[in-house]
């Protein structure tokens, strides 16, 4: 999707972003921040795959360390990096060192192996290591245009799943939660995801624990069932939860389940440019609380997601960032009844200039099935 003239706006951003903290480099390891300033993943096991650059003005083009079996994973952009690829006898320590700043202030992502980190340390004592987390993370959760449409597309195949449970078409009583697990899976890849990422099928008081694992325990008659999966379509992420019930909805469960929703949309109210990320959390929160609920809402409000199903901004009553167009994040109460029910109501939201728009077209009543 990305290509070499966003790589380099990416780098030339993270430049920016950094100039007044005074930086003079930055080191990332594979995975998704990787991917996001050099279109390559470097997954590679144990094996030190990391862009490593200096960040003062007419510095060199980063460079991109790689186990030399994985370079003809690698798309050359030699206007965005230089690649230096290593042998196991080699040394990539050293080749790593030699692309960053003898002195001054290194930012390292999170996902450089601790390892090959106090390697760097031990090679470049006059380096301070900072974390890039929060500067990369801030970069990554405004979302283009294309991407905003990546989620919304992604969403929809999710959606199809959801829509299949509730309308009955994939049997639950008398089955495990893992059978259903199972057959989620094939339908996540059916939909047209190209990966599964995670499926928490969670039945009766096993809903109750919020990233419940999919277990042996049979689904019975007269209870609740919650549903919480995702996959990735071209690299971008769904995530969704819903829930259904086994039969007639007692009473106490769908008052619950009523103030869950309105929790859910007065968040979602909420998720617009000039309000602060903690304001969608709190606008759940305070809606639970004043409806008895608070105690049972026992996690924040959302996360953000894009090429990874957890990242920047985190929707949390203790962030204050602001909200900005660009920004995708889950909107995801619960209420967590120990020993009996668990309920959460999950859509992906894209923030664009007038507000939220969901990325989730599924029914949000709590339905029952047989
Ligand atoms: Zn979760
Ligand atoms: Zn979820
Ligand atoms: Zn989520």
């Amino acid at each position: 999707m990305a290509n070499a003239s966003d790589f380099i706006t990416r780098w030339q951003a993270l430049s920016d972003r950094v100039v007044d903290i005074d930086v003079a480099g930055v080191v990332v390891g594979g995975g998704p921040d990787l991917a996001y300033l050099t279109g390559h993943d470097g997954q590679s096991y144990e094996r030190l795959t990391a862009a490593a650059a200096s960040l003062h003005e007419g510095a060199p083009l980063p460079t991109l360390v790689t186990p030399k079996l994985e370079a003809a994973r690698i798309t050359p952009l030699p206007d965005v990096f230089a690649i230096s690829p290593w042998e196991d006898a080699d040394d990539p320590i050293a080749l790593t060192a030699a692309a960053l700043p003898s002195e001054g202030r290194v930012l390292v992502s999170d996902s450089l192996a601790a390892s090959h980190l106090l390697g760097l340390q031990q090679a470049l004592p006059n380096v301070t290591f900072l974390a890039l987390n929060e500067t990369l993370g801030g970069m990554r959760s405004i979302k283009s245009a294309d991407e905003r449409e990546a989620l919304r597309r992604v969403g929809g195949l999710a959606d199809k799943v959801q829509t299949q449970i509730r309308e009955g078409d994939m049997p639950l009583i008398g089955r495990t939660e893992k059978e259903v697990a199972a057959d989620v899976h094939d339908r996540l890849l059916a939909a047209g995801h190209d990966t599964v990422e995670f499926i928490i099928v969670a039945s009766g008081p096993n809903s109750a624990s919020p990233h419940h694992h999919p277990g042996d325990r049979v689904i019975e008659e007269g209870e609740m069932v919650l549903f919480d999966f995702g996959g990735s379509f071209n690299g971008f992420n769904s995530d969704i939860t819903r829930c259904v019930y086994t039969g007639p909805i007692p009473d106490e469960v769908a008052t619950a389940w009523a103030s869950l929703v309105a929790a859910q949309e007065l968040a979602f109210q909420a998720a617009k440019p000039g309000n602060k990320l903690k304001d969608v959390d709190l606008a759940a929160r305070n809606s639970l609380v004043a409806d008895g609920y608070g105690p049972e809402f026992i996690h924040r409000t959302g996360h953000g997601i894009g090429t990874e199903v957890h990242e920047h901004p985190y929707v949390m009553a203790t962030n204050e960032s602001p909200i900005e167009v660009g920004n995708a994040f889950s909107i995801e109460p619960g209420i967590y009844r120990d020993g009996q029910w668990g309920m959460r109501l999950e859509d992906i939201v894209v923030i664009e200039a007038d507000g939220a728009v969901r990325c989730n077209a599924t029914n949000r009543d709590l339905v029952s099935v047989s």
